[in-house]
């Protein structure tokens, strides 16, 4: 039967989920608060550069090639995908850095240099986390975390030590150089936790990052966002924006519409894409499934200090996407997960989108986004944001060996306020509900309310859990789960 479906939000997973809705005959409309579709990758343009405002690593792009072939479609429909070489460098001190390159081989090469005997340590690494891939992101992540027994099969029953280790220990055991560590131990942060605080089966973001490589959409990760929208409107989705949903409205424990800008829309279905905290708050408390004393016991992934800086001339001595390791990591990662408050001495990450990307910069200049990453609910005033840019900006002369501040032509940041304020973000996170082992599938906040019936959600804050590729998978996942229980 077909439905009509209200969909809250306009992020990568609210706009999965629209599209395979509307897809299987429904009726779906978007209501979106903000001006423009995308939620946390949405875009800025300014003064001739362009930035986008959240995610810039497109990692993973069988995920996306998966998403666009569920519509007979392939991501080179919609935009032009740059596989970035180097696909990224990491400072440790002046001048001092180890470049990633665009494949193992190369890769190999540059860890022999740090640590003798690291290359062969490395590749057997690697073999194990593209193991830990082809299971979990070709098979377990596309299963709705309904029930334990998802993640009982007989090769996951195999790991099931590496359940119970950490990234951090795995690396630790085969590698003793700290920077070899450091560069292991990096991508599992875009799950939102330490690297000691996240099952050692997660290795598959290792895959990813080094078997799979790192990639730039043209014009930057807007452009997926445009893809996708245009595809869900090929496919008969309506998309509204500064459309703000302060209500859903229940009737006999079943969600019967939503109240938009003041305005009562009836539907028979509500799915929200907006954060899961915040959704709920759009009920009454005897509607909610989950206690405020249960969100502020979770671990939440980082909210982040970010600059989005056009500078008056080319930068040297970076790539389009460098990390700052500079400092001490552990000390950081205290401030963020275990005695919130501002680091010391923070890392950070630069972006310069303008490296590989004309489009992003007027011609001899360059685009900068810089990504300090945060604990959630920080108190955030414009002083300290001001302290923190000079801060990063004098670390950032010395490391790299050359003047850059006095080339700023404008700034604007973004911080913890920003993000409670544009996206309703529960304590402002930036990406969502860490996936640690207790917060993994059927432990994450469920994708279909147990109280509100016709009531569904999607987005970094379920399942499966933070970023960009995980988000299509949850949209699909919900929009599967409404199919099954409404038809
Ligand atoms: C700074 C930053 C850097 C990141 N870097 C990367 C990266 O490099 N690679 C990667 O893969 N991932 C990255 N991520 C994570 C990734 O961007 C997110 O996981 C993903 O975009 C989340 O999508 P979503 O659909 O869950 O939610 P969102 O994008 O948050 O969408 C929710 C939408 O709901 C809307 N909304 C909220 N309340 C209401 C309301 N009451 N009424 C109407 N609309 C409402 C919001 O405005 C928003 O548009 C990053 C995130 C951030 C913030």
């Amino acid at each position: 039967m077909k439905k009509n479906i209200s969909i809250i939000g306009s992020g990568f997973s609210a706009l999965a989920a629209s599209c395979y809705l509307a897809k299987a005959g429904n009726k779906v409309t978007i209501f979106e608060k903000n001006t423009t579709v995308g939620g946390r990758a949405r875009q800025l343009k300014k003064e001739g550069f362009t930035f986008d405002i959240g995610p810039t690593w497109y990692w993973m792009p069988d995920v996306f090639e998966k998403f666009f072939a569920d519509f007979n479609k392939k991501p080179s429909d919609y935009y032009e995908l740059i596989k970035l070489n180097p696909a990224y460098s990491v400072y440790f001190g002046e001048n001092d850095f180890i470049t990633i390159e665009d494949s193992l081989e190369k890769i190999c090469i540059a860890f022999e240099k740090e640590e003798k005997g690291s290359s062969v340590k490395l590749k057997k690494f690697i073999a194990e986390a593209q193991d830990n891939y082809n299971i979990a992101i070709k098979d377990l992540v596309y299963r709705p975390g309904v029930s334990p027994l998802e993640l009982v099969t007989p090769v996951t029953m195999k790991k099931i030590g590496q359940f119970f280790s950490t990234i951090s220990k795995e690396v630790r055991k085969e590698f003793k150089n700290e920077r070899l560590v450091a560069i292991l131990e990096f991508p599992v942060l875009f799950l939102g936790a330490k690297a000691s605080n996240t099952p050692a089966f997660y290795s598959f973001m290792n895959y990813a990052d080094f078997g799979l490589g790192t990639f730039h959409p043209k014009e930057g990760m807007y452009s997926v966002i445009l893809a996708m929208k245009a595809l869900a409107e090929e496919l008969g989705v309506t998309i509204l924006t500064q459309q703000n949903v302060e209500k859903i409205i229940v009737e006999n424990n079943s969600a019967i519409g939503i109240q938009v800008n003041g305005k009562e829309i009836l539907s028979d279905i509500v799915l929200s894409g907006a954060d899961y905290h915040h959704t709920e708050t759009l009920l009454e408390e005897k509607h909610r499934q989950y206690s405020e004393k249960y969100w502020d016991k979770k671990v939440f992934a980082p909210s982040s200090l970010l600059f989005y800086v056009g500078f008056d001339k080319k930068i040297e001595n970076v790539e389009h996407h460098t990390l700052f390791f500079d400092v001490d990591f552990e000390k950081h990662a205290q401030a963020i997960y275990d005695t919130p408050q501002w680091p010391d001495e923070p890392l950070f990450y630069a972006s310069f989108p303008s490296k590989t990307d004309e489009n992003a910069a007027p011609e001899g200049k360059e685009a900068g986004i810089f990504l300090i990453p945060l604990a959630p609910g920080l108190t955030d005033i414009p002083e300290v944001r001001e302290d923190y840019f000079d801060k990063i900006m004098m670390r950032f002369e010395k490391l790299t060996n050359q003047e850059v501040k006095n080339f700023v032509i404008f700034k604007e940041s973004f911080c913890v306020n920003d993000f409670v304020e544009q996206y309703n973000s529960y304590k402002g996170n930036a990406y969502g509900l860490a996936n640690t082992l207790f917060q993994t599938a059927f432990l994450r906040p469920k994708l279909k309310s147990k109280k509100v019936e016709n009531l569904y959600f999607t987005g970094q804050l379920s399942v499966p859990g933070p970023g960009v590729p995980p988000s299509l998978i949850s949209g699909k996942l919900t929009a599967q789960l409404i199919e099954k229980y409404t038809n």
